[in-house]
């Protein structure tokens, strides 16, 4: 046990031994596809400790994951196909089950598509981290009925992360990016409490900057959020925002501005003096935590933000983690995601982990013990 949370280790005891048992195993196989081809594979790749150690031990494996949003009903365009033919690549004799979202249930957490998913089934394995923040069917339904477990990708996010909640080497510094604060304001609250500095850059800046009463131009910001960013701004802790910006000016043409964004401009990156100063306080740091890019890091005109933190974080000597779908694939786009000491496969999983340190996946196989 682990945080009141059964291992792979509990499983194999309490079934006394795996050989020729059924085991449910839902990963998150939720890959991003291009037509049929997976471009990327790090989700499938990540669930192979799991789907090994059980193979290994005689246990007949089947795993379960959901693939885009097919919103309840079979899709062609999401069909597991893909994923089947890559996992008989990495882990030959394991089964996948189709998309798990083709049935309403799973979303709904209806309690008979539960039923079917247990249906010959002795024990259950939960490896998806990134789907462990929602109450879905397949990963809060099995734990009451089948022994249950969490798998060696689940543990191992749950030690990181809930690790830099709990106790931190410091100076704990955050970098958060991506588009929208209203999505990681929770976030933010919660970590102003443990972090030493909160670096701002990508989208969300701009609401901060405003909140500051800085011109921001034409750029994206969500009005309704600038209050609560005041709040923050003046709860005396140590939040760093960009101090030059760039972007496109009204006329189209790539600007690079101080403070203040001209009239009819766009901010879409941090500038080159916010970078330089951000990677200075990434390199003191002994902890580092980073969600979200710098800036819209898919236009190699406004990717310097992003690269720049992305070589700090790892250059740092700090224990670095990164989360969020999009910065993971800026390090990978870098060639340094092995560079850090995890890369979270979890983006709203990862956030939310850290915000309320539990999460429904972690507290149905909790309870599934008792
Ligand atoms: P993650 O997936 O790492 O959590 P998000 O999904 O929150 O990150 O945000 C990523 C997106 O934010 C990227 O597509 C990027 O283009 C966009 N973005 C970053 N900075 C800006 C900006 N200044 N203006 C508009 N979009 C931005
Ligand atoms: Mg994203």
């Amino acid at each position: 046990m682990k945080r009141g949370i059964p291992t792979l280790d509990d499983l194999e005891a309490r079934l006394d031994d795996l050989t020729g048992k059924r085991i449910l195993v839902r990963t998150d196989f939720n890959v991003p596809l291009d037509g049929e081809t997976i471009t990327d594979d790090f989700r499938i790749r990540a669930a192979l400790p799991t789907l090994g150690w059980l193979t290994e031990r005689g246990a007949d494996v089947v795993a379960a994951s959901h693939l885009g949003r097919p919103r309840g009903a079979p899709t062609p365009k999401y069909s597991m196909e893909p994923v089947r033919q890559r996992l008989a690549e990495l882990a030959p004799g394991v089964e996948l089950v189709e998309n798990l979202r083709f049935d309403p249930g799973e979303e709904a957490n209806d309690e008979r598509f539960v039923e079917h998913l247990i249906e010959g089934v002795d024990g259950y394995v939960n490896d998806a981290f990134g789907a462990s923040h929602r109450a879905h069917a397949s990963i809060v339904g099995p734990p009451k009925h089948v022994p249950s477990a969490m798998g060696r990708l689940l543990e191992r996010e749950v030690d990181v992360l809930l690790g830099l909640r709990d106790s931190p080497k410091r100076p704990f510094v955050v970098v958060l990016g991506g588009a929208k604060v209203s999505d990681k304001l929770g976030v933010i609250e919660a970590l102003l409490e443990t972090v030493d500095s909160l670096l701002i850059g990508g989208a969300m800046c701009f609401t901060f900057l405003a909140a500051l009463g800085r011109s921001i131009g034409d750029s994206l910001f969500e009005p309704d959020q600038i209050d609560t960013c005041k709040r923050l701004l003046e709860g005396g802790k140590d939040i760093h925002l960009p101090s030059d910006i760039v972007g496109l000016d009204a006329a189209g043409n790539v600007a690079t501005w101080g403070g203040r964004v001209a009239q009819g401009g766009k901010g879409l990156d941090i500038g080159p003096g916010s970078a330089a100063a951000f990677a200075d306080v990434i390199t003191e740091a002994r902890t580092v935590f980073w969600n979200g890019p710098m800036g819209v890091f898919e236009d190699d005109r406004f990717a310097a933000g992003t690269r720049a933190v992305a070589e700090a974080v790892a250059a740092t000597k700090a224990f670095t983690v990164v989360g969020g779908g999009d910065s993971a694939a800026a390090l990978a786009e870098f060639g340094l995601d092995d560079d850090v000491d995890h890369v979270s496969t979890g983006g709203g999983a990862s956030l939310e982990l850290l915000e309320l340190g539990d999460l429904p996946g972690l507290a149905a196989l909790r309870e599934g013990s008792r």
